[in-house]
C-alpha cells in the first residue's frame, strides 16, 4: 500500500491518499484540488472519515460531483455531523458546509472491516473523546488516527461533544497499537 500525504490549507488537516492495487482511498477530505493529479486514472472508490469535523471533511462536495460512485464511511454521528452545519462546526467559518450527497454514507461501527481491496481491509476501532464520530483506521501496520491521537499534541477535548475521560481512554488504545505500526496523525504539525 502506498500513502501519500496532502496537507490542507484549513488548519494543517491532512488528508491522506491511499493505493492499495488496483484502487484508490481518501481518510479525510479537505483540498480537492491537489488530490486530482494523484488520483488521475486510478479508481477511487471511497473515504474513510476519522471523524466529522468541518476541517476533515470541507471537499467531499467537491469530490463526489467529480467521483459519483465514491462511498463516505463513518459512524452514526458522523452521518449527523456531515449533514448539519453546526454539528460540524462549519457554521463558525466563512463557508457552512453541508454534506449533498447523504445517499453516499456508509455507517460502520468498531470491529468492523472495510474492503479496500482483495487483499488489504480497514479495520475500524472506535476512538471517542475529541468528537463521538472519532474512528481509527488500522490497514495492515497504518494507524489512521485523526483528531484521536496526535503525537505531541494534547488531544482537544473543549470542544462541543468532547469528552476527557474518553479521549483518555481511546489515546491508551491507540498507544497499545501503535507498539505494532505507524501512526498517521489528522493534523500536520
Ligand atoms: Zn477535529
Amino acid at each position: 500500500m502506498l500513502i501519500q500525504n496532502i496537507v490542507n490549507t484549513f488548519f494543517c488537516s491532512c488528508t491522506y491518499v491511499l493505493t492499495v492495487d488496483d484502487f484508490s482511498w481518501l481518510v479525510d477530505c479537505g483540498d480537492v484540488e491537489p488530490l486530482l493529479s494523484l488520483l488521475k486514472g486510478k479508481n477511487l472508490k471511497g473515504v474513510l472519515l476519522t471523524h466529522a469535523h468541518f476541517d476533515h471533511i470541507y471537499g467531499l462536495n467537491e469530490l463526489l460531483m467529480l467521483f459519483p460512485n465514491v462511498k463516505v464511511y463513518t459512524n452514526e454521528s458522523g452521518r449527523e455531523s456531515l449533514l448539519n452545519d453546526k454539528m460540524n462546526l462549519s457554521r463558525y467559518h466563512e463557508t457552512p458546509f453541508v454534506f449533498e450527497f447523504p445517499e453516499n454514507i456508509r455507517i460502520v461501527d468498531g470491529g468492523d472491516e472495510i474492503a479496500l481491496s482483495k487483499d488489504f481491509r480497514a479495520k475500524v476501532i472506535v476512538t471517542p473523546g475529541h468528537h463521538p464520530s472519532c474512528l481509527t483506521y488500522v490497514i495492515d501496520n497504518a494507524i489512521f488516527t485523526g483528531d484521536s491521537y496526535i503525537p505531541g499534541v494534547k488531544v482537544v477535548t473543549n470542544l462541543p461533544q468532547g469528552n476527557k475521560k474518553q479521549a483518555h481512554e481511546s489515546v491508551d488504545c491507540i498507544l497499545s497499537l501503535s507498539e505494532s505500526g505507524t501512526i498517521y496523525p489528522g493534523h500536520s504539525s
